[in-house]
């Protein structure tokens, strides 16, 4: 496995690899959320690029940058193990030289959800996203469903821009309590990981009434808001019940896909879900189809 640091380096070993690339932007401390994206990388391409950035462009000055957990050897084990072909790891000064001034902002579907609680994260996410489009040009990139405005973000954004690339949805992995895994879990304390069991059975519970034909979302929102209220140690920051292909808020019930998600702080950090409806969207192919599609 090759590791470029520098981007001569990246270019030199990227003229190199021909055929298709599959490109896994990454944050590094990775998790099976993380090689789950490799693997369907692995399988559909003939070679995976991994990046792995901390990038201080998505993060607000009161966030979490100086201690946003990092073990770099112990993730270009992981991703060699996985059999990735190349690894991009630039420093900050690098993507950000003295002088940097140029930033991409996505508009309408970065409002809202996590726009409104972290302003400024999808320009950082878009712009060093577009970084790494143009540097690495790949054919397909994978990103997960955990962060799906993200995912609306970038598709928008890819459209708009012209990136002659095709983004791919991989389903959220899972701890065996249904807590969706992140880099951040490891600031919960033994209860709060306990307590975060009621994220995933918050969503659980809207969807089986969704299920069972429910199909107001103002009523699907507050079986949400209901079950995360009896967690002490949790608390809603929002629940939305948006269209799958907008991302735009649902006021009135509708048999089109929908996207529901929810923050919850518990303890330090902000725990993001959220699942497709109808349940059988929640696939590679499905997420892929309607999480931010652009007719
Ligand atoms: P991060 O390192 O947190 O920026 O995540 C890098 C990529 O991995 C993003 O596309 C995330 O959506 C994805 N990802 C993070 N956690 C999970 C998870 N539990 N399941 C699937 N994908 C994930």
């Amino acid at each position: 496995m090759q590791i470029a640091e520098t981007i001569q380096e990246l270019r030199q070993a990227r003229q190199k690899l021909s055929g298709r690339i599959g490109l896994v932007p990454t944050m590094g401390y990775l998790h099976e959320g993380h090689l789950s994206l490799v693997r369907t990388a692995r399988a559909e391409c003939d070679h995976v690029l991994a990046t792995i950035f901390v990038n201080p462009a998505q993060f607000s000055a009161q966030e979490d940058l100086a201690s946003y957990p990092r073990d770099l050897p112990r993730d270009l084990a992981m991703l060699e193990a996985e059999g990735v072909g190349l690894v991009f790891t630039p420093s900050a000064e690098l993507m950000y030289p003295p002088g940097y001034q140029t930033y991409v902002t996505v508009e309408q579907v970065s409002q809202g959800k996590e726009g409104s609680a972290r302003p400024g994260h999808f320009r950082g996410v878009a712009t060093v996203v577009a970084k790494l489009f143009n540097l690495i040009q790949a054919q397909r990139a994978y990103f997960g469903q955990k962060d799906a405005q993200q995912v609306a973000v970038i598709r928008r954004m890819t459209h708009d821009l012209n990136f002659p690339l095709e983004i791919v949805v991989c389903p959220i992995v899972r701890e065996a309590d249904g807590l969706a895994m992140s880099s951040r879990n490891v600031y919960l304390s033994p209860a709060e990981r306990r307590a975060a069991a009621v994220v995933p059975q918050a969503w659980q519970r809207a969807a089986q009434a969704y299920g069972a034909g429910e199909r107001h979302p103002e009523v699907l929102r507050s079986i949400v808001r209901e079950h995360i209220a009896q967690e002490p140690l949790a608390r809603l920051d929002y629940v939305s019940v948006a269209s799958a292909r907008t991302l735009a808020e649902q006021d009135a019930p509708s048999e089109e896909p929908l996207l529901l998600s929810l923050a919850v702080q518990v303890g330090r950090p902000r725990l993001l879900d959220n699942c497709l409806l109808p349940m059988a969207l929640n696939t590679r192919e499905g997420a892929s189809a309607v999480l931010g599609r652009i007719e």
